[in-house]
């Protein structure tokens, strides 16, 4: 019988890394190494109605052991890592018995993970941490969320006297690059609602994210010889340099904002002479606030396309996701009930905005209200990444509870 944290060190080690600037599905095939296990694994725990769809998202069902018609519920973990950080060769550390003091990460002694930084570690001391070896990130986003899922599926398997209607596991692709539910049927999903285990800790409860455009500003300039540019060259790199020094710094800017604050940032800039273009992140709790950002980015570019006539500067916005907020309200239980769970568990339920946007916010859209619930996850997205059994044990018994309270409903 597998733990929750022996799922988890075994599927860190997988390279899941998701790829944005790819345009196949899922973004990189290795994401599927992954998928295939799980596959398989369901398969071993006898779940029922397993599938792979065009993306490689893994839906399987535990199937209800209730005799009334229990309302089906999804839990929804994705697969992918960051692409900002490597994930290859994971060489996940445990930490036993931990003493409360900063950890040193063994292959990279100038990352430190610091109490002061992560006041979470005083609430673990004598618990096992698990960090990176600092050459990589961890994937406790989200194989915290997965290896809970599996261990749920197991856990269940293992003791059928715990009460609970249907439950769908649904394990996405490409989550970290806004796609993560690009090819799912909310149909063959059938729940009445969902959760992302996909937060930070434990007990926390995520009933806001931000609503989300990406915008893509391009130049187009001309390139000549540099010898011969008197009055022909139109350097596309200085035009972009330009614009991105006026974005705002003192508001606005991931830098300086905070809990309901929206931002402006620029995360990506790429390009010559010729043509050069920088992908920029509008960000704000307020959906209509989206709109403001974009305006703001055309007023920068106004008086840039009056003085370089010759250049050619396009602003592209493109819709990421939105506010959960509103569509969680369709189904009032799916929150309530993720705060009674996590009381029986025995943790301070913490309602929380997150500052990003998950699966579920791309869900709750579409039509499936998904609050997002702690997978026990700390520091996403770079080499001081880390988690712990003690958490990750936590939030298991926080999804038990959640399958038994549902498992009470009628449908
Ligand atoms: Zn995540």
């Amino acid at each position: 019988m597998s733990t929750v944290l022996e799922r988890f060190l075994r599927y860190v080690r997988i390279d899941t890394k998701s790829d944005e600037t790819s345009s196949t599905s899922p973004s990189t095939a290795k994401q599927l190494d992954l998928c295939r296990l799980l596959e398989a694994e369901c398969r071993e725990l006898n779940l029922a109605d397993i599938s792979t769809n065009a993306a490689g998202a893994v839906l399987a069902t535990i199937p209800a052991n209730v005799d009334h018609e229990a309302p089906t519920i999804a839990l929804v973990a994705h697969v992918d890592t960051s692409p900002e950080y490597s994930g290859t060769n994971v060489n996940p550390i445990l930490h036993e018995d931990y003493s409360g003091e900063d950890i040193v990460l063994p292959a990279d002694s100038s990352q430190v993970i610091r109490v002061a930084d992560n006041p979470a570690l005083n609430q673990l001391i004598g618990g096992t941490i698990v960090t990176t070896d600092g050459t990589t990130l961890l994937g406790a986003d989200d194989k915290s969320g997965v290896a809970i899922m599996m261990a749920l599926a197991e856990h269940l398997a293992n003791h059928p006297d715990i009460p609970h209607g249907p439950i769908r596991l649904v394990f996405t692709t490409d989550e970290e690059i806004g796609r993560g539910i690009d090819h799912l049927d909310l149909d063959e999903v059938g729940a009445v609602c969902g959760y992302t285990l996909d937060s930070d800790g434990r007990g926390r409860i995520d009933t806001e994210t931000f609503s989300a455009d990406q915008a893509v500003v391009t130049v187009n300039g001309i390139n000549t010889h540099p010898s011969v540019g008197k009055d022909a060259m139109v350097n596309s790199i200085r035009i972009l340099s330009r614009f991105l020094a006026e974005l705002p710094r003192d508001t606005l800017a991931p830098e300086v904002s905070e809990g309901r604050d929206g931002f402006i940032h620029p995360y990506h800039i790429e390009g010559g002479v010729a043509k050069a273009f920088a992908r920029i992140l509008l960000r704000d709790f307020e959906t209509e606030n989206l709109s403001m950002q974009a305006e703001l980015l055309e007023q920068i570019a106004e008086p840039l396309r009056k003085e370089y006539p010759d250049a050619d500067i396009q602003i592209e916005i493109k819709k990421q996701y939105r506010n959960m907020r509103d569509g969680l309200g369709k189904e009032p239980r799916a929150v309530e009930k993720a705060v009674a769970a996590t009381k029986a568990a025995g943790l301070e339920p913490r309602m929380e905005i997150i500052r990003g946007g998950t699966d579920g916010s791309l869900l709750t859209a579409a039509g499936l209200p998904t609050p997002n619930i702690s997978s026990g996850q700390h520091n996403p997205h770079c080499p001081l990444e880390w988690t712990s059994k003690e958490e990750l044990e936590d939030c298991l018994q926080v999804v038990i509870e959640l399958c038994k309270l549902w498992g009470e409903e009628r449908e």
